[in-house]
């Protein structure tokens, strides 16, 4: 649907984390009015929809994405079927009712549970500060295939991540961050992902006390994330108190809930 400017603009001043949503509700409401166009009006009417009646607007949990999915060509993980996995997990759990049996009052947008998935580490959908955050991450490894010592990966890694020896190129894990530009630009396939999946980061939050996420220490299949998140919920809802946020949750009881799972085990983390 077409925008008006002064609609846009307005649009514009809404905070990241709920713009998204924000918008579909104004453009449902123009298209329910038999609009073509959103304007003002529309903007208007929404804001005080949704001032007078914040509660009914809560849906108890966020998953939200980049634009990697759109085309963006520093997209490393597809979050189309993560986001729908996530979605349909966290709607099974009717966190909206959990946590008007927690909160004191009436619920706001903070109370609701967020999941943000990034297709990159630019993490343009911020999940440094969200309950779980994704981050799209491809490990390279270097294989057999001949170096022609071109220097493409060398240029692309802005982590001054690669070096190149006599033999060919040496990655410094402890600067890569996964980002998978060095062998998607390596025309010999001497470089190549070795693991793809996500980096998933715990407890992140805005607010009073505002802190980032902490992340696992390695990068997870969609099936083990999928296994990880639904611990992480499990642990949420059987210890939240007075609808605290999971990064608060987290600092009082600690990470050790993960411990028993085997895949972190066998990978050796947190
Ligand atoms: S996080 Fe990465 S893949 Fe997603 S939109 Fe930003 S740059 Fe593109
Ligand atoms: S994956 Fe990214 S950060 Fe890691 S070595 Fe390659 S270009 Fe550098
Ligand atoms: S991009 Fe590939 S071929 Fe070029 S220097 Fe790096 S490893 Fe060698």
């Amino acid at each position: 649907m077409q925008w008006e400017k002064d609609a846009e603009q307005a649009m514009s001043r809404v905070p990241f984390f709920v713009r998204k949503r924000v918008k579909k509700k104004v453009e449902a409401m123009a298209g329910d009015s038999g609009a073509t166009m959103v304007t003002m009006v529309h903007v208007e009417a929404c804001r005080q929809r949704f001032m007078t009646n914040q509660e009914k607007e809560v849906k108890g949990f966020q998953v939200e994405t980049c634009f990697g999915a759109g085309g963006c060509p520093n997209a490393i993980a597809n979050h189309g079927d993560m986001a729908d996995r996530l979605e349909k997990t966290l709607a099974a759990l009717n966190l909206k009712e959990f946590m008007r049996a927690k909160v004191d009052g009436p619920l706001k947008m903070h109370h609701e549970f967020r999941v943000s998935i990034s297709d990159c580490p630019n993490s343009c959908s911020r999940p440094q500060i969200v309950d779980i955050g994704l981050i799209g991450a491809a490990m390279p490894t270097i294989t057999a295939a001949d170096c022609s010592r071109c220097e493409a990966c060398i240029t692309a890694c802005r982590e001054h991540g690669i070096t190149l020896a006599a033999q060919g190129p040496a990655i410094n894990f402890d600067m890569c961050l996964a980002c998978g530009q060095c062998y998607q630009n390596c025309p010999t396939e001497t470089l190549r992902p070795h693991k793809k999946g996500f980096r998933i980061l715990l407890g992140g939050k805005l607010g009073r006390h505002p802190q980032l996420g902490r992340e696992l220490n390695t990068i997870f299949s969609p099936d083990e994330t999928m296994t990880i998140v639904e611990k992480c919920l499990a642990h949420f809802m059987a210890h939240n108190e007075k609808g605290e946020r999971f990064g608060e949750l987290l600092n009082r009881t600690g990470y050790d809930f993960l411990k028993p799972l085997a895949i972190l085990k066998k990978l050796g983390c947190p």
